[in-house]
């Protein structure tokens, strides 16, 4: 199927796009990397009168330590953030989250930005942003607001970004010394979108965790900081322990039917990843121990 008619437009500036969006509001689209808008507007799923491309804004672009955070520009691709040294060293679990977002194509393209906005609930990016910290930052006619990543995403492919804002980058704490990560789903094939997912950050000292985060994605309609990590926090991780975690985790998710699962198969397989990070964690815990020393 082909898109129904659209008007086009190729920003010029940040403040050209804001006021393109004031304009149009609703009727207006962002196009960032157009992997999902495209599709989205190919199958007439949306019809936008207004595409406002803002591919040439090289400012949205790139990868900075400022301080104490990584700042990442929203028009930053995959390929990019895959490449870049600044998140291997600052934000490893990003780097092997992106190695699943869909094929090298598609990753030349696509753009945080796009996939934080897309806000697919079975996405990694935007279950990573929960597991870090992240901050988000959206920008409109009347200034910049800082959003905290989990007040960000608000549904099956809706976040709390009004029509007039551009999100134009993403603020990450650099991860301390010591701390180590874990990511992992289960995908029919590499490079699909996750049955069930989980990015993980930790740290862990005499081997017991002193701070876990479980970001979990495709187990409801937005990515999960599962609380139920509070209960692994802290103690010695025995078998009894690991159980009442696994059950405090599936009463916490909410998992969809479609065709290729069901809640109780996403359920299971959320609980499979949960002993998968914490035996894989704590084998590496002599690891992270001597890297915080
Ligand atoms: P676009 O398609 O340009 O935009 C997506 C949406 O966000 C649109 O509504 C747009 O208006 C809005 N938007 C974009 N940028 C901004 C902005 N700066 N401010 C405000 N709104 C904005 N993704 C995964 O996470 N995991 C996968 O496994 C995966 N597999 C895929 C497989 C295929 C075959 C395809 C085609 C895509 C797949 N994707 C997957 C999606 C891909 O990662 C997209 O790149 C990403 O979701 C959207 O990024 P984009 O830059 O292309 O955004």
């Amino acid at each position: 199927m082909k898109a129904s008619a659209f008007a086009y437009a190729r920003a010029t500036s940040v403040a050209n796009a804001l006021e393109l969006l004031g304009m149009h509001g609703e009727k207006a689209k962002v196009l960032s990397g157009g992997q999902s808008l495209l599709a989205a507007m190919n199958l007439r799923l949306i019809a936008p009168e207004l595409v406002v491309d803002i591919g040439d804004l090289a400012e949205l672009r790139g990868v900075v330590v400022k301080g104490d955070v990584l700042a990442i520009g929203a028009l930053t691709r995959h390929a990019d953030l895959l490449r870049s040294p600044e998140i291997a060293a600052h934000a490893p679990l990003l780097k092997d989250a992106v190695a699943h977002v869909a094929h090298p194509a598609i990753r030349n393209r696509g753009t945080i930005g796009g996939s934080l906005a897309q806000a697919d609930p079975a996405s990694e990016l935007p279950a990573c942003m929960l597991t870090l910290g992240a901050t988000i930052i959206a920008r409109g006619s009347a200034g910049e607001r800082r959003i905290a990543a989990d007040e960000f995403f608000a549904g099956i492919y809706e976040t709390v970004l009004t029509p007039h804002e551009l999100l134009v980058a993403i603020e990450l704490p650099l991860v301390p010394k010591g701390s180590t990560h874990f990511f992992q789903e289960f995908a029919r094939r590499h490079g699909d979108y996750a049955l069930v997912g989980l990015a993980a950050q930790a740290a862990i000292g005499d081997g017991r965790f002193t701070d876990l985060r479980l970001g979990f994605f495709a187990v409801g309609d937005r990515p999960l900081l599962a609380r139920s990590a509070d209960k692994l926090v802290d103690v010695a991780i025995t078998p009894a322990v690991l159980a009442e975690a696994a059950c405090a985790l599936g009463d916490e998710l909410d998992p969809m039917e479609d065709q290729q699962a069901t809640p109780a198969m996403r359920r299971h397989l959320a609980k499979v990843l949960l002993t998968r990070c914490v035996s894989s964690l704590l084998a590496r815990s002599d690891l992270a121990v001597g890297a915080s020393a």
